[in-house]
């Protein structure tokens, strides 16, 4: 981050963070850094960074800001179950049930959703949870991985090629970037 921060609203390439943070780490520690690949991946899942392409990262003070802008207050929870009747909108289960419940943003906050009462929904634990690891998108960029890797092992060009196109949408729209697509 001490680097990121140093170089606001720049979008650097992997190879010159890593060369910055090995030899820093030396500098100061004496020692070796161990995966700089890996922290690099951290920061940018935390929402810290701004993952611009594939091992292309840019740090945006106001982007970071807007995350924690977008968060829903204790005001506004309330209001969300109230209004869905304490209930999850998907199963209709709720406290009444001893179940626990959370608001969620619909739209969610990396692709733009706000803090407002409208763009929240009332969800169960089990149902936020799926929400959250099982997004469409992820699920759908996870799917063409697995793809392309199958039509590469079998020499298929005609379906990797597909498969390479439709990655390369996910990757020039910035979406779910921490999913890392090797070619
Ligand atoms: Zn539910």
């Amino acid at each position: 981050m001490e680097f990121f921060k140093k170089n606001p609203k720049r979008e650097v390439k992997h190879p010159e963070i890593v060369d910055w943070v090995v030899e820093e780490y030396k500098k100061r520690t004496g020692m070796v850094f161990r995966d700089p690949d890996r922290a690099i991946r951290k920061l940018s899942q935390e929402g810290q960074l701004i993952k611009v392409s594939k091992g292309v990262y840019k740090y945006d003070p106001r982007f970071v800001k807007h995350k924690e802008l977008e968060d829903f207050t204790e005001a506004q929870k309330e209001a969300i179950f109230k209004r869905d009747n304490y209930r999850c909108v998907i199963c209709g289960r709720g406290r009444a049930d001893g179940v626990e419940i959370h608001a969620d943003h619909i739209r969610p906050k990396d692709l733009g959703g706000k803090a407002t009462i409208e763009n929240g929904q009332t969800l169960c634990a089990q149902h936020n949870f799926q929400k959250k690891n099982y997004k469409q998108t992820e699920t759908g960029k996870k799917m063409f991985i697995r793809l392309y890797e199958l039509a590469k092992a079998n020499k298929d060009e005609k379906l990797k090629k597909f498969c390479e196109d439709v990655l390369e949408v996910y990757e020039k729209n910035g979406i779910n970037g921490h999913i890392v697509w090797e070619r």
